[in-house]
């Protein structure tokens, strides 16, 4: 463990990460389902244009929807079948988008993308575009505007730090796919014209961490500490720069990709595959069999834990995404996007019910606070309506990591009043 030297960020916080639940299964494809919703609404931008109606026939890997927009990106078929209908449906945040009901019918048929010149930066560039490949740790900005700075940059970091409790997807596919995720963090690195990159791993996976530097990757080995995976945290971490307030990575010259973009994106430019699957953990106590799967775009959460066993009569609150930042759910038969690294079922002992008390002015949550911030302050003048004041203490520049909230002895929901607060000034424009 010593033999690294482990580098890190100021606060944060530490807890036990329950990855022991899934990080020794291996990933396994799960079949595809009888019905697949594929939304139209998976990345930042504008939705996509379905080009396919009611009624057509369609193949694993076709385009189903067209970009729109800067911002945009193209949806693929994970299945083969038949179009039944375009529906509206909520996704894991809440929001309703369209979603193209697909029934699958079995075959083997499947569509891949053109050849192109692997060595053609602009090639690989448009191909990551055509590919539809979009951040897959859980932001959903379109990799080819990302590797588009429009400011000059020097370092490409992989985001191997997986600092979610339970999360293991990227864990297995450095372990079982380490070829393959660093050919494509080559290719995104060629894309931008970058040939500095560097595999940022936590010091909980240091089996990857040697495995990477065996096969001649640049590594530097993190603490493990919540959320050393933020991106502003994780370059202070790699290279000492410091992302300015409201700033981004291209201010201080780098670029940050997530492991499964790197794995995405190697598809995309080696098999010409275009991204329609993904890997995802499935994993919490109340699951009964924990698994990393490689799931079809637009399976339902139903669906996932059906093949993990079930749940058990624990299960008490089920969450999309990581415990920290996820986003909890009751309705299972929201669908998976491209950007749903996880699934949980977690129990009454790995959550916490206690009602919120008022704050006792520790400070615990200002220590624990990655950015600086007064997350006290925030939640107090939020609830009271002061809106203007909350950002004055930082709301603007709260990344919604919920360190404050878990350091908080009076539990106060603080993540939620940040987002509470963001929306309130989101209307007010
Ligand atoms: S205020 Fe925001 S950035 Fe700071 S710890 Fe809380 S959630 Fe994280
Ligand atoms: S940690 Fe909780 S109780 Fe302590 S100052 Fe922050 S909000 Fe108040």
């Amino acid at each position: 463990m010593e033999k690294f030297v482990q580098k890190t960020f100021p606060h944060g916080v530490h807890f036990h990460d329950n990855k022991e639940l899934s990080k020794d299964v291996p990933l396994e494809r799960m079949p595809a389902p009888s019905d697949v919703f594929i939304s139209v609404s998976q990345h930042i931008g504008a939705p996509s244009s379905p080009v396919v109606a009611a009624g057509d026939k369609v193949v694993k890997g076709q385009l189903i929807a067209e970009a729109n927009g800067g911002l945009g990106s193209k949806v693929y078929s994970s299945v083969c079948g038949e179009v039944v209908a375009i529906v509206k449906k909520a996704g894991a945040t809440g929001a309703v988008s369209d979603h193209i009901h697909i029934k699958t019918v079995e075959s083997e048929e499947c569509m891949t993308l053109a050849d192109i010149d692997k060595n053609d930066a602009q090639s690989v560039l448009q191909r990551i575009f055509e590919a539809g490949i979009v951040g897959m740790g859980g932001a959903g900005f379109p990799t080819n505007v990302k590797l588009k700075p429009s400011k000059p940059v020097d370092t490409l970091i992989i985001n191997a730090a997986e600092c979610e409790p339970y999360i293991t997807c990227d864990y297995r596919l450095l372990l079982e796919k380490a070829d393959q995720v660093i050919a494509g963090a080559n290719y995104l690195a060629k894309a931008c014209g970058l040939d500095n990159v560097v595999f940022g791993v936590e010091a909980n996976k240091l089996d990857c961490a040697e495995l990477l530097m065996q096969k001649g990757a640049k590594v530097t080995v993190l603490k493990k500490k919540y959320p050393q995976g933020a991106e502003k945290e994780l370059i202070y971490a790699v290279n000492g720069r410091k992302v300015p307030c409201g700033g981004l990575p291209m201010d201080v010259g780098v670029i940050v990709q997530n492991v499964a973009t790197a794995f995405a994106a190697y598809e995309a430019v080696e098999l010409n595959k275009p991204l329609y699957e993904r890997a995802m953990t499935v994993s919490g106590r109340g699951v009964n069999s924990p698994k990393n799967l490689i799931v079809a775009n637009g399976t339902s959460y139903q669906d996932i834990f059906d093949f993990c066993g079930g749940l058990n009569e624990d299960a008490l609150k089920l969450i999309s995404g990581g415990p920290m930042m996820g986003f909890a759910f009751i309705d299972t038969s929201i669908s998976t996007t491209k950007t749903t690294g996880s699934i949980l079922a977690l129990t009454k002992k790995e959550t916490s019910l206690m009602q919120p008390s008022p704050c006792i002015n520790c400070g615990r949550c200002a220590r624990a606070c990655p950015m600086n911030l007064m997350p006290m302050y925030i939640d107090f003048y939020t609830l009271a309506g002061d809106y203007d004041t909350a950002v004055k203490y930082g709301a603007l520049n709260c990344f919604e990591c919920g360190s404050c909230a878990f350091s908080c002895p009076a539990k106060r929901a603080i993540v939620q009043s940040v987002r509470l607060c963001k929306k309130k000034l989101k209307e007010r424009k």
